[in-house]
């Protein structure tokens, strides 16, 4: 049998990603991580989507084509059912922070990760114990604090993680029945980089500007006409946003908040209107928060 840190070293040969194994209870967990470079905030008129989860969906896919690879050589692949982020910081591939995401030394905290698991001892050993234990978080994080300032939720404390409330979530649940989150929702369609974006840890990264073709993807008015057709208007941003997440009612409900949050709601009026009566709770709770917001101008 092909040596298995060989086999991954090949499989990685090229690839703009980190890796690291660790073995727990006779089996090996290999985590990689796949980065990738953050939006600039949109100028008006845009909506915020998170480039986070492109690297998510393309980091999906290559572990699917690792586990294919390392059956056919004869590995025997194992569900990982230890946390990842135990698994990443054992590893060596990074450090947890308050604001609860790992830290890689070159891609800060602006990865994906993934995990594969393969029966064997093919790295150093951790016992189970060590892995279930939480890790501290990195010692530079017990005097910063500033994610835990700028969160608009405030979901960091040295207490613990309060994922209810964060954004991210609330866009998954597309919950818009609270007007403070959904006011700090902002013009964010999908992810939130406000902690990611002040952490020191990403200090040494840059952030871009929209591509052409991402200009026209995320123009508002384009989100909701793509939207609000259906499974096929939402087909585009596959890629972007993850097969899982495109399902046009919460989507439509998401954008039609940006549209409440963006500097000029009433510019979308119509929206509001020809969406008012949809068939959807959350459509219907998104239209009449934006046209509550027009009527405050
Ligand atoms: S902002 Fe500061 S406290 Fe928060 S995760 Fe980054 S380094 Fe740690
Ligand atoms: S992603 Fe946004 S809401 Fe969630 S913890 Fe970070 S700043 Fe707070």
């Amino acid at each position: 049998m092909t040596d298995y840190i060989e086999f991954i070293s090949d499989f990685f040969a090229g690839a703009e990603a980190e890796w690291k194994s660790v073995a727990v209870d006779g089996v090996t967990y290999t985590v990689f991580a796949l980065p990738y470079t953050q939006l600039d905030f949109p100028p008006e008129g845009y909506a915020f989507v998170d480039s986070y989860y492109v690297a998510s969906n393309r980091a999906y896919f290559l572990r699917k084509e690792l586990v294919q690879k390392l059956t056919e050589e004869g590995f025997e692949t194992v569900d990982c059912t230890l946390p990842y982020k135990s698994i990443a910081y054992h590893s060596g591939l990074g450090v947890p922070l308050r604001s609860t995401l790992i830290a890689n030394r070159r891609y800060g905290t602006r990865m994906a990760l993934e995990i594969v698991a393969v029966r064997g001892v093919y790295a150093k050993e951790v016992t189970v114990d060590d892995i279930l234990k939480k890790p501290e978080m990195a010692a530079f994080c017990r005097t910063c604090g500033i994610c835990e300032a700028v969160c608009p939720q405030g979901c960091i404390s040295t207490d613990g993680f309060d994922r209810n409330r964060c954004i991210r979530r609330l866009q998954e649940s597309t919950d818009l029945s609270d007007e403070a989150s959904a006011e700090a929702m902002g013009v964010q369609l999908w992810g939130c980089d406000i902690c990611q974006r002040c952490c020191p840890f990403n200090s040494h990264l840059e952030s871009r500007e929209m591509t052409e073709e991402e200009k026209e993807l995320f123009y508002i008015d384009n989100l909701y006409k793509a939207f609000s057709a259906g499974k096929k208007g939402c087909e585009p941003y596959r890629d972007i946003l993850g097969g899982n997440y495109l399902r046009p009612a919460k989507l439509t409900a998401l954008v039609l908040n940006v549209m409440a949050n963006s500097k000029d709601p009433k510019k979308y009026i119509r929206y509001a209107e020809e969406t008012l009566n949809h068939n959807d709770i959350r459509v219907r709770t998104a239209a009449q928060r934006l046209l509550g917001k027009i009527k405050e101008i």
